[in-house]
């Protein structure tokens, strides 16, 4: 075995399909954002940041960076092991409060990311309740996909957000059978949502647990940031809640909410949980303040929802092809892997925007899009300079623009023209 050459042609095949990512060399600028510094070859620059899933800035408020600074000049840098051996910072006991308190559950339990958060409960979850069937949405995020595979259980893929797929496998199961349901509320490629109070009620009817994924709603949705399940009063009927500290909250981490009885489960068997060490003291402060301020603050939410429905307006308006989002996301239809990494180079290059290409296998062959998040630092002058430099791209790469009769997107659209199949979701 020639195990260098084995590693290149691994890296040459992406590199022939197209799909081969490059990360850009960026410094984010507390107090400027969405400005951050581009370095490239011998250069550095200032450039606009249009896709960060920070999305309401609390990454860089002044509270969560001062409680971070107190944290770790009082208690240090690092938790000092796993809490199993070096036991609970307080800090994170007071986060979990938090977190139970924010989505109305009785517990909370922290992990190192929202990923991991979601491969250790779901795979825990399904592995301990007998003969499990886990029916999961096609286009659940690939945290979750692994989850359901560690699992080792049976698992049916239903269409996406489509109940009368789901309830034609839940009677299928029979009422007897331990079942789960994995999803989403907010599905962040497309920003569509999912009929959660619908999936709860076949939940009912056919004795299934639910697990929902909140990670691109908590701290946007809701009157205190607890997600969609929150803004729609649906919390008390989802088993267990999941969401990240890493995107609204502006830090770094992941969780799961539920009864005591779960987290405690979940806490006692599953191995990504156990067998790591615990987020450091001053992460877990920080993630507590952002948490507290988006609970009583809504002025972030609510510039966040002006800026990105302004943002579909105005990119609508000169034609560009904006899907229709009933969400903060605005997704921009590209349809080639090509044009669309030649769109993102040329908006970096020339304009001084950067915005990642989302290419397969993170959405369909057909559908490469540019992926566009605005946020309250989004001010009205950046969304014209954006539609000015995306409209200049558009025509020098000869990109299919929209009508531009068309009517911009209403925010409360639920048509998710984009979601065509996808395999192994
Ligand atoms: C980003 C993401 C995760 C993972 O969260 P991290 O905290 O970044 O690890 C989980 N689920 C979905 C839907 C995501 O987009």
């Amino acid at each position: 075995m020639d195990y260098r050459r084995f590693f290149s042609e691994a890296i040459d095949q992406l590199h022939a399909e197209r799909r081969y990512r490059v990360f850009a060399d960026l410094e984010r600028i507390a107090g400027a954002f969405p400005r951050a510094i581009w370095r490239s070859g011998d250069t550095a620059r200032e450039i606009t940041v249009w896709c960060s899933n920070d999305y309401l800035g609390m990454g860089q408020h002044p509270d969560v960076i001062a409680a971070m600074r107190e944290a770790a000049g009082r208690m240090g840098s690092g938790a000092g092991g796993t809490r199993n051996i070096s036991g609970t910072n307080h800090p994170l006991v007071e986060l979990e409060a938090e977190l139970a308190d924010l989505h109305g559950k009785e517990a909370g339990l922290v992990f190192t990311s929202g990923f991991i958060s979601n491969e250790a409960s779901i795979s825990t979850i399904a592995r301990l309740l007998p003969n499990c069937l886990v029916l999961s949405d096609e286009l659940n995020h690939a945290s979750m996909i692994e989850g359901v595979r560690r699992s080792g259980a049976e698992k049916k893929i239903f269409r996406h957000n489509d109940l009368a797929h789901l309830e034609s496998l839940l009677a299928a199961a029979g009422r007897e059978r331990a079942k789960l349901i994995v999803f989403e509320s907010v599905y962040s490629m497309d920003g569509d949502i999912a009929p959660i109070a619908e999936i709860a009620d076949l939940a009912d009817k056919y004795n299934a647990m639910t697990y929902i994924d909140e990670v691109h709603a908590v701290g946007m949705y809701g009157a205190r940031g607890g997600g969609i399940t929150e803004r729609d009063g649906l919390a008390h009927r989802i088993d267990v809640i999941e969401g990240t500290l890493a995107k609204a909250f502006g830090v770094i981490g992941g969780y799961i909410t539920g009864s005591a009885a779960i987290i405690d489960a979940v806490r006692s068997y599953a191995p990504g949980f156990i067998f790591t060490t615990a987020l450091p003291p001053a992460i877990a402060s920080a993630a507590t303040t952002s948490i507290r301020h988006l609970k009583t603050s809504s002025a972030e939410r609510e510039a966040q929802r002006r800026q990105a429905q302004r943002t579909k307006e105005v990119l609508g308006a000169a034609g560009l092809p904006v899907v229709p989002s009933a969400t903060h996301i605005v997704p921009l239809l590209v349809g080639d892997p090509e044009l669309c990494k030649m769109a993102t180079d040329r908006l970096l290059e020339k304009h001084g925007i950067y915005i990642q290409p989302i290419n397969y296998p993170t959405v369909p062959r057909g559908t490469e899009r540019l992926r566009i998040t605005p946020t309250p630092f989004h001010g009205d002058a950046l969304i014209e300079g954006l539609r000015d430099s995306l409209v200049e791209t558009w025509e020098a790469l000869g990109i299919g623009f929209g009508s531009r009769e068309r009517t911009p997107a209403a925010a409360s659209e639920r048509v998710i023209p984009l979601a065509v199949p996808k395999s192994g979701g």
